[in-house]
């Protein structure tokens, strides 16, 4: 439906935004403004087409309020999508564009960094709009908000390794790291600094041979990095990586990393509970990012602040585990409930 996801509730609003100069084509989803503002980032990416790109925007805005609401955000969910325009563009113009599109939604939508924008992007924009985050601040937190995210990821495999591998430290354990991007380079240097052992593959062969010198990491192809002999898997590349192709194949014990919307399916949540693989859903565990642009908006607290808000991510996964023993279900089904039990203004 071009209104919302299968299965799913209608989108508040989605906006197909267009300029003929610069080459705009960009789709501005909000889903839910229940807890507030919708706050997500924007993506820049090569679509094979516009319906794939309405696809992306509509599940990364969903997932969006998921996430924010299980963060206790006072913020609704939503994303954006930019359709890279084919051959050289001018990147500034396309984003002051871009930037005029999130203030003709007069607030109902605030944007900031994903998959291919930079801070450079977000400043950018800010002759054009006062609704961006994620822009570097003089003398206050602020900025790139991956190392954020790593450190919530990080912090959710401990909390997952403790509870669901029986292991007290993350000394010897193997993660396997699928993207070394923003997010995913310096969750493999958390975890090289707590004593892990790294396997590691990205489409970039200099990121591997960087994480094969300076990590110690293994690495291995895109093709085989899901399968790794491993404990923990982290995906932190791009969507729907657990499939009904990829779950049978799979051999870590636990799944957390950064990427959005990693399951294909909720059935495929299914899928990894009955081979005993502890998922942790995605929007529960990657919410460092949307926590520190979220709280750099509302220019609230210190760097430290917002650490400590992070970290908690960990005690939030202590309690969906609990949550999923006593209601005898799936993470993936005990996190949305709970996440859309909070989807109202917050108290
Ligand atoms: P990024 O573009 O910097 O990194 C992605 C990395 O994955 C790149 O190095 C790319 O080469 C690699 N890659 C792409 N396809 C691959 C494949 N098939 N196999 C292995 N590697 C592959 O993006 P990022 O900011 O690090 O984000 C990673 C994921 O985390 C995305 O899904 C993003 O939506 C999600 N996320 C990011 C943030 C954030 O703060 N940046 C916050 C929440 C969620």
């Amino acid at each position: 439906s071009l209104f919302g996801l299968p299965g799913q509730e209608a989108h508040e609003r989605v906006l197909l935004a267009t300029d003929e100069q610069t080459g705009l084509k960009a789709i501005l989803a909000v889903h839910s403004t229940a807890r507030g503002p919708a706050f997500g980032g924007c993506r820049v990416w090569a679509y094979d087409n516009e319906l794939a790109a309405l696809n992306d925007a509509l599940r990364l805005s969903q997932g969006m309020s998921l996430k924010n609401a299980l963060a206790d955000l006072p913020f609704g969910g939503g994303k954006a999508v930019i359709i890279k325009p084919a051959g050289t563009f001018d990147r500034p113009a396309l984003f002051a564009a871009f930037g005029r599109a999130v203030e003709s939604l007069q607030g109902a939508y605030i944007t900031a960094e994903d998959v291919g924008t930079t801070t450079a992007d977000m400043r950018g924009m800010q002759a054009q709009t006062r609704y961006v985050s994620g822009i570097p601040r003089e003398g206050a937190f602020g900025g790139d908000p991956s190392p954020k995210t790593a450190w919530g990821v990080f912090v959710s495999i401990q909390a997952g390794v403790r509870l669901h591998l029986g292991r007290e430290s993350l000394q010897g354990v193997r993660v396997a790291l699928q993207g070394l991007g923003a997010v995913g380079w310096h969750l493999a240097e958390f975890l090289h600094k707590a004593g892990a052992q790294l396997v590691v593959a990205d489409v970039d062969a200099a990121k591997v041979a960087r994480a094969q010198a300076e990590l110690g990491a293994q690495a291995l192809g895109v093709l085989d990095i899901l399968s790794a002999d491993v404990d923990v898997l982290a995906p932190c590349a791009l969507g729907a990586s657990l499939n009904a192709q990829t779950i049978p194949t799979l051999r870590a014990q636990l799944v957390a990393g950064a990427a959005n919307n990693q399951l294909a399916t909720t059935e495929d949540g299914d899928t990894l509970q009955r081979r005993g693989i502890c998922y942790l859903p995605d929007y529960l565990v990657n919410a460092g990012g949307i926590i520190s642009v979220a709280r750099e908006y509302r220019n609230e607290g210190e760097e430290s602040a917002v650490m400590a808000e992070v970290s908690r991510i960990g005690d939030r996964v202590a309690e969906l585990l609990d949550r999923v023993k006593r209601e005898d279900s799936t993470p993936a089904r005990v996190a949305d409930a709970w996440a859309r039990a909070k989807l109202v203004k917050p108290a």
